[in-house]
């Protein structure tokens, strides 16, 4: 039998947890190094929405990653024994009579029954918040923890690989070589700080700022996440998570006033209550313009490898496709297309 494939992976965020046990089950002998400066998967709010509001249409691939989710985030629940995956409904608050019936026009076609429930009266009627144009009730849509999530992965990476906690050193890769130990590949998930890696930095990273809000709310219902302008997520104990800004090409991380405002403004579309602020934080997505990851091997480095770009959709894309490029990178299967970096340098 050959030796197991040595691989070093950069960034333990969504991504780089994902890559590290999808590879470890697959055999590799892997190695995760993490600065702690995480910015956007320990902050999110981690919802699974399966349909794009705008157009009312299906999200891209979500045949595909809705199910690969739950067999990921299930799988990991049961090797850890822990708890950070739900199935939670998502009500969607229509904007517009003109939304409402784009829903209605959809409900029944066999490719939207696994996620849309078709309108009833008691829709309608919904009184749990403002509801003036009525509302629909999206199934298959789930939830993650990410704290327990990330806990219970790097748990996994930790008994079956090695975890280090320092700031990658670009200087220190001499080709295959870190710090003078030899591995087969290195991939870099480094999220928005992806900016600064010296070999992918011809990838056009979209650094996106997102800030969210957990309140407490009297009437907000604790049993399915209400979407209109924005969403809000029940955490139990009548707390939820709200948010979240879009703010494009930046990268601080602070928390500021117009945030707080612009989310209490949005959620003042889904109810009058005054909501009580208990904490503000503020996150930075890794998007990229056409709204799909950057994945794949650098053009002359055949070692180097990255795994980035998942935008405001990490947790439904990220299970289905880190499978996906562990058997890239082990078995060399052929990537989506959609993803390949490969984009941004050949002209065809
Ligand atoms: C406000 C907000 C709300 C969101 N809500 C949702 C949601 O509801 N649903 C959803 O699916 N997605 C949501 N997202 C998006 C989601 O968070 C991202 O898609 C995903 O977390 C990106 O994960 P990542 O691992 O690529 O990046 P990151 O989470 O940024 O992780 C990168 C990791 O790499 C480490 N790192 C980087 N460079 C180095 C280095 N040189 N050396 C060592 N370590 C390094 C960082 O410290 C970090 O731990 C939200 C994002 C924000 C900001």
């Amino acid at each position: 039998m050959s030796n197991p494939r040595k691989i070093l992976v950069v960034g333990a965020g969504l991504s780089g947890v994902s890559v590290s046990i999808q590879l470890l089950r697959k055999g590799a002998d892997l190695v995760l190094i993490d600065n702690g400066k995480n910015a956007s998967s320990i902050i999110a709010a981690g919802i699974m929405n399966p349909l794009v509001f705008r157009r009312m249409t299906k999200g891209w691939r979500v045949d595909d990653f809705v199910p690969s989710s739950v067999k990921f985030y299930s799988s990991i629940e049961a090797e850890t024994n822990s708890s950070f995956f739900q199935n939670l409904p998502i009500r969607r608050m229509f904007s517009t009579e003109h939304e409402r019936e784009l829903w209605l026009k959809k409900q029944d076609r066999e490719d939207f029954m696994e996620y849309m429930t078709p309108l009833e009266e008691s829709d309608d009627n919904y009184d749990r918040c403002i509801n003036q144009f009525g509302s629909g009730r999206i199934k298959n849509a789930f939830t993650v923890n990410p704290p327990v999530f990330l806990a219970a992965t790097k748990k996994i990476i930790e008994e079956k690989g090695h975890i280090i906690q320092e700031d990658f050193d670009y200087t220190q890769l001499k080709e295959t070589s870190y710090k003078s130990v030899q591995y087969d590949d290195i991939i870099f998930c480094e999220g928005y700080l992806g900016m600064n890696n010296p070999w992918f930095s011809f990838l056009p990273l979209n650094p996106t700022k997102g800030e969210v809000l957990t309140v407490r709310s009297e009437t907000l219902p604790e049993d399915e996440s209400l979407n209109r302008k924005c969403f809000n997520l029940p955490l139990g104990e009548k707390k939820f998570k709200i948010g979240s800004t879009i703010d494009w090409n930046n990268t601080s991380l602070e928390t500021t006033e117009e945030g707080r405002d612009e989310i209490l403004k949005n959620v003042s579309y889904i109810v009058e209550e005054e909501l009580e602020v208990l904490e503000h934080q503020a996150g930075i997505r890794p998007g990229s313009k056409d709204r799909r990851p950057f994945i794949g091997t650098h053009p002359d480095l055949q070692h180097y490898h990255v795994f980035n770009g998942l935008g405001s959709k990490g947790y439904l894309l990220c299970p289905q496709l880190s499978e996906e490029f562990a058997d890239f990178i082990l078995d060399g299967k052929a990537l989506d297309p959609e993803v390949r970096i490969e984009r941004y340098y050949t002209s065809d």
